[in-house]
């Protein structure tokens, strides 16, 4: 009823901001990879709730195990032991090599990734961390900081805290200026004003901008590699010398734009980032469990290993959960500290995310992403050489990005308005979509792991024809 109420009343936006689609959609109801609104009109998901209804929605063997579990116990917090813990904490800790064996629960990746902040300054004694531009880390104070994109940063004044208001850092990084757009390589660290306080991160543009469009240049050029290599080894020799806490990186970016590094790039950063004394965080909160296709890990991917993996999203399929899996050696920097979180890793969370784990085994639901991701990619790919304003497909698995251009010569982001028409149509053709990429230029294809042949052939052909009406 309250929904229908908003909708008669026009979603006013004081009361109801929508902000995905002009016309918007209210979801019913929701069953594997399909929707329904309040009107009984079906969707295709192809966006999972953000990466996050990994095998699909109310799968019914997961929940059948949330419904068991909600008459045994809901909560008791860490404080006592459950079996429902320990069973998932080794579960998950099973799927890692050796020395990732420990585990700590969040109920999201914003958490995650501020407390794998939060140990890798423990146990390094460094402050300073790297991220990526084109990155995102979180949504809470501190995973905003490590989130590159300027969108996602808001013009706080910088009495937050830091008393100075011409303190040129709070300023800058919180205003998140347009510095932030032109640098692939960021560091967050501490004000000038406050030092030992964390919520004074800045954003730091170190280099010039190579190329305003970064994915072409992270996928096509075979020199991209050697380049970002040095420009990463002249930070380290000029900005941030010894007092490297972390890198932190999406194995392959996410709301960025399915954008993918060159060959050896996180390996190479990660042997330079460790010779200067810091440790290397996968941010798998998108990329995670199976995701990609080809591994249950996206750093795997790069033949590379973490010394700390974050985790979130479709770790319990839309149950919120989040978890930071690290080194014994790493977890003891907490020393005499606690870490407490009220809700984290609760019986719930992991008698879901368990069911998860299982349903992806026993489904095939990884493969089902390396199957249906791969012919998806050269279905796109076909369309790409087909329309000049689809500029690149790129991804892997069911972790895809479609990079709209003015043309392709030019390789301009198509304008909002063009998006907004194409993703507008497609949603009213019946399949909903996700939009990305540092100039929200990038569809973005992730769905519930479980989707078909058949469903991708269904998004293929509203997809053409959303492309082609707009072209006409
Ligand atoms: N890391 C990545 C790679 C993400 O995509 C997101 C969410 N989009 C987060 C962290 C933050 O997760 P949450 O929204 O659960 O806090």
């Amino acid at each position: 009823d309250r929904l229908l109420d908003i909708r008669k009343h026009n979603c006013n936006p004081m009361t109801f901001k929508v902000t995905y689609y002009k016309k918007p959609v209210f979801i019913n109801q929701g069953y594997m990879q399909w929707l329904w609104d309040v009107d009984g009109r079906r969707y295709l998901d192809l966006f999972a709730g953000v990466v996050t209804v990994s095998v699909g929605h109310c799968n019914p063997k997961v929940t059948e195990a949330a419904e068991k579990q909600l008459r045994r116990l809901w909560h008791t917090t860490a404080i006592y032991v459950y079996p429902q813990m320990q069973e998932y904490a080794e579960k998950l800790a099973s799927l890692f090599p050796d020395p990732l064996k420990v585990v700590y629960f969040t109920n999201s990746g914003s958490e995650a990734n501020d407390l794998a902040v939060l140990m890798a300054r423990l146990h390094t004694g460094n402050f300073d961390v790297i991220t990526l531009r084109g990155s995102y880390h979180g949504g809470s104070p501190q995973a905003t900081g490590l989130t590159s994109n300027a969108d996602y940063k808001y013009p706080i004044p910088s009495s937050m805290g830091c008393h100075n208001t011409m303190c040129p850092d709070v300023f800058r990084g919180l205003w998140g200026g347009s510095h932030c757009r032109d640098s692939p390589v960021q560091t967050i660290r501490e004000c000038s004003c406050s030092p030992g306080t964390n919520t004074h991160t800045y954003t730091q543009s170190f280099m010039r901008a190579y190329h305003r469009r970064l994915s072409f240049l992270y996928k096509g050029h075979c020199q991209a590699n050697d380049m970002y290599i040095k420009e990463l080894k002249e930070m380290f020799a000029t900005t941030v010398p010894n007092r490297i806490a972390a890198f932190f990186a999406e194995p392959i970016q996410g709301v960025g734009g399915a954008v993918q590094f060159p060959k050896n790039y996180l390996k190479d950063t990660y042997r330079l980032v460790r010779e200067k004394g810091g440790i290397c965080i996968a941010d798998e909160v998108q990329t995670g469990f199976g995701r990609t296709g080809s591994h249950f890990w996206g750093f795997q991917g790069h033949n590379v290993l973490p010394d700390m993996v974050t985790m979130a999203k479709g770790i319990a399929n839309g149950f919120p959960m989040g978890a930071v899996v690290t080194t014994a050696e790493i977890a003891r920097s907490f020393g005499k500290g606690v870490h407490f979180n009220t809700f984290g890793g609760n019986p719930l969370a992991c008698a879901v995310a368990s069911s998860v784990l299982d349903t992806i085994k026993e489904d095939r639901v990884q493969e089902n992403s390396a199957e249906v991701g791969t012919y998806l990619l050269t279905e796109l790919a076909k369309l790409r050489d087909k329309y000049e304003i689809i500029g690149d497909v790129r991804g892997k698995g069911l972790q895809i990005g479609v990079e709209m251009v003015k043309d392709k010569a030019s390789r301009d982001p198509l304008p909002p308005e063009a998006i907004a028409e194409i993703f507008e149509d497609t949603k009213d053709m019946g399949v909903l979509i996700g939009k990305g990429g540092l100039y929200g230029q990038t569809f973005r294809i992730k769905p519930p792991m479980c989707i078909t042949k058949d469903d991708a052939d269904f998004f293929l052909a509203v997809f053409n024809q959303a492309v082609q009406n707009y072209m006409e």
